[in-house]
């Protein structure tokens, strides 16, 4: 059969997405292939589409457990034999599983990589004809990626016992430059075929908003919104919760999702949601993983998430039916401390050696930095995410809160001299907040214990706002002149950059937005 008539009679569908006929037609080709396509672009077709006209059976390794059930359904439905092998069948069905297999009675099984070292599977892979093997969320295999899972590191070892090599096809909707090429390492893909579609989603449109108490703009936000479908993320069930209650009390139709939850009050809750019986969904990141809810028109950060990975795959969420959507993150300095407690207190959920836990907490707290930089830029928000995944993009895409904002640009350069010198002269040992004091004069028993208040730098910043140093630093970080260093606790210390600007006559310019720019100066 033809693959056209295949898309057709098989999936439904007239023509092919973007992207999706290069992959099908390199994996048909006998090439190793890498797919990396945002969430929603159609990735499963690229592999299910090639698995019905090759010869042979195709396996489908997804760490997924809870969406092999629903694609296996999808498939049966349009008549397609397929199955799935994982730790959510006991052991008569499992037995019974693999002797279909067997008899060839499936064309696609879907397979969690810890199966794939039981002898029982080894032993019907080994006398099976296994034409192709894809690799679903292929970034787990990546310790640079947000999910680790060690058990994918054992696909190449399964791959070579087989008889024959079969076709290796790995998908990823993360994008990072690192992660693709770990994939590609890691998996033993052999001169693999790359592609990458487009990351923008033009229809959303991203702000960043530090609102002085999140629950009242949340509300507004609702109020002038009151028809539409949206999702709140909230970084804790607690505070799921606590912003779930408030909004039904102020009259919203809204209901919770967190692990924490009944799985019977999970689905209900889910499913008033799809159906649209409540328009407002407050939810940690439990929820939303292969939901296909089109007419969501925001998504809400209540939190800031962990990383521009999880943020972007959340936010994603919205527009799927490509009409505007907004993605709105709500930062407040407190969310960075909460990401920060939960890197140091987590302990990997399997088991993994010391070292590796370390190189993955340091790895989080970076990719962390750079989620905290996003709710701090003044440039282009579009473009800010787009460059993270490795994509050129215009610096100017008029549909975020900073294309959108007035800036003007401000000749900081003084008060960068004040900040770099201060740091210099407490020896770079103090965090941002004790920074801020000395500068600006404070009386606080630290200061005064650590004799800091007969530094020259004290108080010589008295007459602007907390507000405002904070965004001269956090600027100065941005722009590399200085750089907030973990060891207790974090740390600012100045970079090799910042000798420029102390010891030479370099000048430094900061987006400022108009309205502000004066706020905290002495009325003239
Ligand atoms: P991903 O795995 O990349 O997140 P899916 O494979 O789940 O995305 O596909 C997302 C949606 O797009 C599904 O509803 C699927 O039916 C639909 N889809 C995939 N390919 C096509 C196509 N060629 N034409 C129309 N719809 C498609
Ligand atoms: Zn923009």
């Amino acid at each position: 059969m033809k693959k056209l008539s295949v898309l057709k009679d098989y999936f439904g569908f007239t023509s092919f997405r973007v992207g999706q006929e290069e992959l099908v037609d390199n994996i048909l080709s006998g090439r190793d292939t890498l797919g990396i396509m945002p969430t929603g672009a159609g990735k499963s077709l690229c592999f299910q589409l090639p698995a019905l006209m090759f010869d042979g059976i195709t396996l489908v390794v997804s760490p997924l457990i809870s969406l092999m059930k629903d694609q296996v359904g999808s498939l049966t439905q349009a008549g397609i034999s397929a199955a799935y092998i994982n730790s959510s069948l006991n052991h008569s069905q499992y037995i019974k599983a693999l002797q279909n297999a067997k008899d060839d009675k499936y064309k696609i099984i879907y397979v969690a990589p810890e199966r794939l070292t039981t002898e029982e599977f080894v032993d019907f892979a080994q006398n099976a004809k296994i034409s192709l093997v894809t690799i679903d969320e292929a970034h787990c295999v990546s310790q640079w990626g947000q999910d680790f899972r060690p058990s994918y590191l054992i696909i190449p070892q399964f791959i070579d016992r087989l008889a024959d090599r079969p076709v290796l096809a790995a998908f990823t909707a993360t994008a990072t430059p690192q992660v693709r090429e770990d994939i590609i390492d890691k998996l033993n893909l052999k001169e693999p075929y790359v592609l990458t579609t487009g990351f923008d989603r033009e229809n959303l449109f991203f702000s960043v908003q530090k609102p002085k108490n999140k629950f009242v703009a949340l509300k507004e936000y609702i109020e002038r919104n009151k028809i539409k479908s949206g999702i709140v993320y909230c970084s804790t069930r607690k505070t799921v919760d606590e912003v779930c209650r408030n909004l039904i009390k102020s009259g919203f139709a809204a209901v919770p999702y967190h692990a924490g939850l009944s799985e019977k009050d999970r689905r209900e809750n889910q499913d008033s949601f799809i159906y649209d019986k409540s328009n407002i969904m407050v939810a940690t990141n439990a929820f939303g993983m292969g939901i296909d809810k089109s007419n969501i028109s925001y998504i809400i950060h209540y939190n800031m998430p962990k990383n521009i990975e999880s943020y972007y795959q959340e936010a994603g969420r919205a527009g799927r039916d490509g009409s505007p959507a907004e993605c709105l993150l709500f930062y407040g300095g407190q969310d960075v401390v909460i990401n920060q407690l939960l890197i140091d207190n987590s302990n990997g959920n399997e088991d993994l050696d010391k070292e590796t836990i370390e190189a993955i907490k340091e790895k989080d707290r970076e990719l962390l930095k750079i989620m905290t930089f996003y709710c701090h830029t003044n440039d282009c928000l579009r473009e800010y995410i787009l460059n993270y995944f490795g994509e050129e993009a215009s610096n100017y895409c008029g549909n975020c809160s900073n294309c959108n904002t007035n800036f003007e640009e401000e000749d900081v350069t003084i008060e960068a001299q004040k900040i770099m010198s201060c740091i210099k002269r407490v020896g770079q040992r103090f965090g941002i907040r004790m920074i801020v004091d000395i500068l600006r004069g404070s009386k606080n028993q630290r200061i005064i214990n650590n004799s800091l208040h007969k530094i020259s730098t004290y108080g010589v910043m008295s007459y602007v706002s907390e507000s405002r140093i904070r965004d001269v630093i956090n600027f100065l970080v941005l722009q590399g002149y200085l750089e907030i260093t973990n060891s207790e606790y974090p740390v600012v210390q100045l970079t090799q950059k910042a000798g420029e600007v102390l010891f030479s006559d370099c000048r430094i310019s900061m987006k400022v937005q108009k309205h502000y720019k004066d706020e905290g100066k002495p009325t003239k």
